[in-house]
C-alpha cells in the first residue's frame, strides 16, 4: 500500500480524514466530553482531598498503555496518509508518533521506576519537563494538521512516495524526541523548578500548566473552526481531555494524589476511544468496500451471463436454419450430381436454400431486437399462418424421424397482436423438442396443433407429443435457462420461449406425465382493434358450443 501509485483526492467521502460525522457520531463524542466533565468536577470536588499513596505498578502500566495505544494510532493515521497523501495527516499521524514516543524517555526518567532517581542521567526536572513538552508537542501537531488540512487541496497534497515521506517523519519526529531527551537531561540544571521534590510540585508548575492550557486550548479553536471530519470530531474531544488533563494534574500541586491518577485516566480514556472509533470506522470502510467489490462482481457476472445468454440465444437458433442450409444444399447437388441431372428438383432444393437463409437473417435480427428494448414491431397475424410456417421450416426434422403430423386449425380464430418471427421461433422450438422427445422412444409418434380461444381475450396454441414426457420436478424448471436434459443441449430454448411469450403478454406452461408425451400450451392476446374480432370470437364460441 506504501507504495501506491494512487491517490485518491480529498474530497472523496472515503475515509476517516474527509468523512463527515453522523449525527450518532457527534452525540457519542459530546457524550464523552460530558463523561470527562463529570469526572474532572468529582475529582475537583469530592476527592480533592484525598491521598491514594504511591502505587508502583501505576506508572509502567500508565505508560506502556500510552505507548500502545498513540503507536497503533501514529500506525493507522500514517495508512491514511498513504492513502489519501494529505501532508496534514502526515502531520497528526506524527504527532501521536512523537507522544507514543516520548513515553519512552519520561517512563525511564521517572523517579522510583526503574532508578531511584531515574535513568538517562535525569535530574529531578527531567521526568516534569518532559511531561510538559509532551504536552506541548501533541497541540503543536494538531495545530499543524488543522493549517494544512485547510490549505489548497492540490498543495496539501504529497506528490512524492509515501513511503519517503512516512520515513523522513519518523526519523525526524525520533530526532525530536531524542533531543528533548537530551535536552532535559543533559541540560536539566537550567530547566525551570517546576518540581520541588519526587513527589511535590513548586508553584511555577501551575504558570506552565496554564501556558500549555492556553496551547491545548488554541488548538481546540482552530480545530472547531475548520472542523468537518470524523477525524477533526475525535482529535476535538483528545484536545478535550488534555485540557481537562493538565488541570486536573496541579490540583493537589503532587504526584500520586487523587488529581494526579484522575489527570492520568483523563489523558488515556479518550485516546484508547479515540483508537476504537478509528478502528470502528476503518472496519466499517472496508466492510462497505467488500460489499461495494462483491456488488461489483455480481454486476460483471450478470453481465457475462447476459452474454453467454446471447451467445447461446444465437447458437441455438440459428442452429436450426444452418442444418435445414446443409440438407437442401446436399439435396441440390445430388439432384446436379446424377447421370441425368434434375434440374427442377435441384432449383427447388436451392429455393429452400434461399429461405433457409432468409430465415437465419431473420432470426439473428430478431434476437439482437430481444434484446434492445424498444426495438420490436408487432402486427396483426394470423396465428395459424405462424404454426404453418413453423411446421415448413421442420419439414425436414419432421420426415427424418417419421412424425405424423395432426393440425387442429381454426379458420376463424380471431387475429393476434404479435411479431412473426418470434412467435414461429416458439412454435419451431416447442416442436423440435417435440420430435427429439418422441425419436427417444419407440412406437407411434404423433405430434398434434391446436389453435383455439381462451376466455375470448387469448389465442392458445397447443402441442402435443407421443415422447417420453416429463418427470413431475422437471415441470417446474423446464423455463429455467440452462435446464437441459439432453447430451447436446443447451437448455436455452425453452427460457427463450417463455421471455418471447411473456414479452407478448401472453403464458406458456406445460402438462405431461413420465412415459404418456407432453403437451405445451401458449396463450397470446388477441387483436383487439382488429375489425373482425367480434364475429370471429362470437362465431368460434358458437362453433364451440355443444351441437343442439
Ligand atoms: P434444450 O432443448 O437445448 O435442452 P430447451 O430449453 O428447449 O433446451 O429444453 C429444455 C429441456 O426441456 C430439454 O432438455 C428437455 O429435457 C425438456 N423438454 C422440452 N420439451 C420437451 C418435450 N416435448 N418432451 C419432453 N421433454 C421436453
Amino acid at each position: 500500500m506504501m507504495n501506491s501509485a494512487v491517490i485518491i483526492p480529498e474530497d472523496l467521502p472515503f475515509t476517516l480524514a474527509n468523512l463527515s460525522p453522523s449525527r450518532s457520531q457527534r452525540r457519542l463524542a459530546l457524550a464523552v466530553v460530558l463523561a470527562l466533565l463529570v469526572a474532572f468536577f468529582i475529582t475537583a470536588g469530592p476527592l480533592a482531598n484525598f491521598q491514594p499513596g504511591r502505587i508502583d505498578a501505576f506508572v509502567p502500566a500508565y505508560g506502556t498503555a500510552v505507548f500502545v495505544n498513540d503507536l497503533i494510532t501514529a500506525v493507522l493515521l500514517f495508512y491514511q496518509f498513504a492513502i489519501l497523501r494529505s501532508r496534514a495527516l502526515l502531520a497528526i499521524a506524527s504527532g501521536y508518533l512523537f507522544t507514543a514516543l516520548i513515553v519512552i524517555p519520561w517512563l525511564l526518567t521517572f523517579p522510583g521506576i526503574f532508578a531511584p532517581g531515574g535513568l538517562l542521567g535525569a535530574g529531578l526536572q527531567s521526568t516534569d519537563w518532559l511531561f510538559n513538552l509532551w504536552h506541548a508537542g501533541f497541540p503543536t501537531f494538531v495545530i499543524a494538521y488543522t493549517l494544512l488540512k485547510d490549505a489548497d487541496p492540490t498543495k496539501g497534497l504529497w506528490r512524492g512516495s509515501a513511503g519517503a515521506a512516512i520515513l523522513s517523519s519518523v526519523v525526524v519526529t525520533v530526532a525530536v524526541v531524542c533531543a528533548v531527551t537530551v535536552l532535559v537531561t543533559a541540560g536539566q540544571a537550567h530547566l525551570p523548578r517546576t518540581v520541588l521534590d519526587p513527589v511535590r510540585f513548586s508553584a511555577l508548575k501551575v504558570y506552565v500548566v496554564g501556558c500549555l492550557i492556553l496551547w491545548n486550548a488554541l488548538a481546540l479553536l482552530l480545530l472547531w473552526i475548520r472542523r468537518c471530519s470524523v477525524l477533526d470530531l475525535w482529535l476535538m474531544v483528545v484536545v478535550c481531555a488534555y485540557v481537562l488533563e493538565l488541570y486536573t494534574g496541579v490540583l493537589g500541586l503532587a504526584r500520586f494524589s487523587a488529581g494526579w491518577y484522575a489527570s492520568r485516566f483523563l489523558g488515556l480514556v479518550p485516546s484508547i476511544l479515540v483508537l476504537c472509533v478509528l478502528l470502528h470506522e476503518i472496519t466499517t470502510l472496508y466492510a462497505q468496500l467488500l460489499r461495494a467489490v462483491l456488488a461489483q462482481r455480481r454486476e460483471r457476472e450478470a453481465r457475462l451471463m447476459t452474454g453467454d445468454a446471447v451467445s447461446a440465444s444465437i447458437a441455438h437458433e440459428v442452429k436450426q436454419p444452418l442444418t435445414s442450409i446443409i440438407a437442401s444444399a446436399n439435396a441440390g447437388l445430388n439432384w446436379l450430381d446424377r447421370v441425368e441431372p434434375n434440374l427442377d428438383r435441384a432449383r427447388e432444393a436451392l429455393r429452400r436454400v434461399v429461405t433457409a437463409g432468409h430465415r437465419a437473417d431473420a432470426v439473428i435480427e430478431n434476437i439482437r431486437a430481444h434484446f434492445k428494448i424498444g426495438a420490436r414491431t408487432r402486427t396483426s397475424l394470423n396465428i395459424d399462418d405462424v404454426i404453418r410456417e413453423a411446421l415448413a421450416v421442420v419439414r425436414d426434422k419432421l420426415q427424418t424421424y417419421r412424425v405424423t403430423v395432426h393440425a387442429h386449425l381454426n379458420e376463424r380464430l380471431p387475429r393476434i397482436t404479435g411479431e412473426q418471427i418470434q412467435l414461429q421461433q416458439v412454435v419451431v422450438n416447442l416442436i423440435a423438442n417435440a420430435i427429439d422427445s418422441m425419436a427417444t422412444k419407440n412406437g407411434e409418434r404423433v405430434l398434434s396443433i391446436r389453435s383455439e380461444v381462451q376466455h375470448s381475450r387469448y389465442v392458445m396454441v397447443s402441442v402435443e407429443d407421443t415422447g417420453k414426457g416429463l418427470e413431475p420436478d422437471a415441470v417446474d424448471r423446464i423455463f429455467n435457462p440452462m435446464f437441459t436434459t439432453k447430451t447436446d443441449g443447451m437448455g436455452i430454448g425453452l427460457s427463450i420461449c417463455r421471455s418471447i411469450i411473456e414479452a407478448h403478454q401472453g403464458q406458456i406452461w406445460v402438462t405431461a406425465e413420465k412415459g404418456r408425451g407432453a403437451t405445451f400450451h401458449f396463450t397470446v392476446p388477441v387483436d383487439l382493434s382488429g375489425p373482425s374480432w367480434s364475429d370471429a370470437v362470437g362465431s368460434v364460441n358458437r362453433n364451440m358450443l355443444p351441437k343442439g
